[in-house]
């Protein structure tokens, strides 16, 4: 017999699974089922496209067995089945993406883990919850070596060559003493129906029929009472996209969900929809309550399955829809593309094509609707999912105006999020203006940056964008509708002529201040200059219109660009009206001159999300300051 140990992380999932997820343990059924139903699409795919698989004999079944006498509960699927390696890849270790950082981020409180492994999706590992030994029987489809992988979870498993007559997947499981519930029928049944009714394949089990007693005319018993056996379908196995909506009901979509999603988690919503003209197909899109763990990896595990007139074709392509759509799962369905589809050509795939374009088309327009209709639920997916429509700003041009239209915006002046359809009822119809600012900060100090002044002292609304994604998207984006997207800091307002001749003044009367501000800041400005804009701070910076943003000039260098990049110098601005300005105007210390213009340049990029570049520095000149003032 070989032996051989589990990965770690497989370990970690075993104990973690046994001891959190004990109260839902029938869960573990619907993981089995799901397998066999994945492993029969596999099959039916190969079988119908790979003349490889001619010869094979494919009857698609699932079958359910059990034995009181020896406590076994025996699921076989005639699927494609596992060969040696196989085995050793697929239940001896984890491949899902994201598995460390899930298990680092477990906190030992059972309740919290086990809500996250839920998220996670439990699989095989689940039979033993009710199982001390696991048996899995498999011969590999086109292969004639059967293997018997054996294990008591318990940090290893055997591998030895076996026999089963033809292709597919026999799991065994010795039930625990206190499992006997698993091996009544009624029970059996009764799991199955709640979560894989709709599966597209049939489920077979023995029943027992009772046989009334028969009499004769005379009322003497002929025959006595007896039970016969039957093996029958127990599943409708109807493919649930394809029944017409209004036969479905709630709770069949939310099993389904968990059956195709590996998602113990419940479906925050879900899109059916059948189109009927040029194209055929069917779509059932769901959206998850809580976003999957491996969301923000690159190498995230694609929720789409695609299928030709319920053949499933690929549950692995990360085109079918695009890439900020990824929390999608659910299912394509399509007569009108070719069987033999390869993944080539399915990307280039005219027929495709327009199904992902409506398809898109339609997920907006429903999560437009959940925007209006039910606010709390589309919070609840705009705090899981927003991010990734920002994503869809800067990749989906086209439609760009219906993305926007799904964002919840903080604004200036508004203590709650609001719709850019609501923001622009308050836009001057003339300019055509939307102000944005945005910086990866704390709301409130963005919402205070000296940028801002002028558009409180004017009583202009502009869109607050703090999350490190809107200084990466915002910028690419220039107009919304027949309106033009401006930052804050670009904005201009037309000043009348006696405001520019007083600031001409102004300019003059600071000459000196300006001189001597640039002189000692050096290359850390690009220019210094007079600014009628701020109210209440005696600086602030602004970035020269042709020079990239501090945020996209970070980027770049984190990209590796930084040697084509020369560092981008900011323009400081003063406010002549502050009280420190007017002062150092007249001043003669040019030592305090100095050490006040490098002090107001470092709270200048304090607002600025930056950092302040001599710590030292800007320490002692604080204190020289201080001690002048005292
Ligand atoms: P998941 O199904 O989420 O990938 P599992 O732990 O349930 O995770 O299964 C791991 C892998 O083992 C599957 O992806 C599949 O490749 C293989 N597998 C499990 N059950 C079967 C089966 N009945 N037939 C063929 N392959 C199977």
């Amino acid at each position: 017999m070989a032996k051989h140990q589990f990965q770690t992380e497989v370990n970690q999932i075993l104990q973690l699974m046994i001891h959190s997820l004990y109260s839902n343990k029938e869960i573990f059924l619907r993981e089995l089922v799901s397998n066999s139903s994945d492993a029969l699409d596999k099959l039916n795919m190969l079988v119908l496209t790979n003349p490889e698989y001619k010869e094979v004999n494919f009857q698609p079944r699932i079958d359910i067995t059990f034995n009181k006498e020896e406590k076994q509960l025996i699921i076989a699927d005639s699927g494609i089945g596992m060969d040696e390696a196989d085995l050793i890849e697929h239940l001896g270790t984890i491949a899902k993406s994201g598995t460390k950082a899930f298990l680092e981020n477990l906190s030992g409180d059972e309740k919290k883990d086990s809500q996250l492994i839920g998220q996670f999706g439990v699989g095989f590992y689940a039979s033993f919850m009710v199982a001390d030994k696991v048996e899995v029987i498999s011969k590999k489809a086109g292969t004639d070596k059967a293997y018997k992988w054996t294990s008591e979870g318990t940090g290893e498993y055997d591998l030895v060559e076996a026999s089963r007559d033809s292709h597919g997947t026999t799991i065994i499981m010795h039930l625990k003493e206190d499992e006997g519930e698993f091996l009544e029928e009624h029970r059996l049944e009764a799991i199955i129906k709640k979560y894989s009714n709709h599966i597209p394949f049939p489920i077979f089990m023995d029943k027992e029929h009772y046989i009334a007693a028969q009499t004769d005319d005379d009322g003497k018993e002929t025959q006595a009472a007896s039970t016969e056996i039957k093996n029958e379908q127990i599943n409708k196995a109807s493919a649930l996209w394809t029944i017409s909506k209004s036969e479905i009901k709630d709770d069949e979509y939310k099993d389904f969900y968990k059956s195709i999603a590996h998602d113990s988690g419940e479906p925050l919503t879900w899109m059916h929809n059948k189109a009927e003209g040029t194209v055929n197909y069917t779509t059932l899109f769901y959206i998850p309550e809580k976003a999957p763990m491996d969301l923000y990896r690159v190498d995230y595990q694609p929720g789409m399955k695609l299928y030709i007139n319920r053949v499933f074709i690929t549950d692995d392509d990360k085109e079918l829809m695009p890439t900020y759509l990824r929390f999608l799962r659910g299912v394509i369905d399509s007569a009108d593309l070719p069987l033999n589809v390869s993944r080539e050509i399915l990307q280039s795939n005219p027929v495709m094509a327009k199904i992902k374009n409506s398809s898109v088309k339609k997920v907006l327009s429903e999560l437009a609707k959940m925007m209006k209709k039910d606010a709390d639920k589309y919070s609840k997916f705009y705090a899981e999912f927003g991010n990734c429509l920002k994503e869809g700003i800067y990749a989906d041009i086209g439609n760009i105006d219906k993305l926007l239209e799904l964002m919840k915006f903080n604004t200036l002046k508004s203590e709650e999020t609001t719709s850019i359809e609501e923001f622009i009822k308050n836009v001057d119809e003339e300019k055509k203006e939307i102000y944005y600012l945005s910086g990866k900060m704390a709301l409130s100090m963005l919402k205070n940056s000296p940028v801002l002044e002028r558009f409180k002292s004017k009583d202009i609304d502009v869109l607050i964008l703090n999350e490190e994604i809107d200084t990466i998207v915002f910028p690419m984006v220039t107009e919304y509708k027949e309106y033009k997207f401006v930052n804050a800091a670009d904005a201009k307002f037309e000043e009348s002529e006696e405001e520019k001749k007083a600031e001409e003044e102004t300019s003059k009367e600071f000459e000196t201040l300006l001189k001597e501000f640039k002189e000692t800041l050096g290359e850390s400005v690009k220019e210094v200059e007079v600014t009628s804009d701020l109210t209440d701070s005696p600086v602030c910076l602004r970035i020269d219109k042709e020079d990239p943003s501090y945020m996209m000039a970070q980027m770049m260098a984190q990209m590796g660009n930084a040697g084509d990049v020369p560092p981008v110098k900011p323009i400081l601005q003063i406010n002549p009206k502050h009280e420190i300005l007017a002062k150092l105007k007249d001043s003669a210390d040019q030592n305090l001159i100095n050490d006040a213009a490098h002090v107001l340049l470092d709270q200048a990029r304090i607002f600025e999300g930056m950092e302040i570049e001599d710590t030292a520095g800007f320490i002692s000149r604080l204190n020289r300051i201080m001690s002048k003032a005292l």
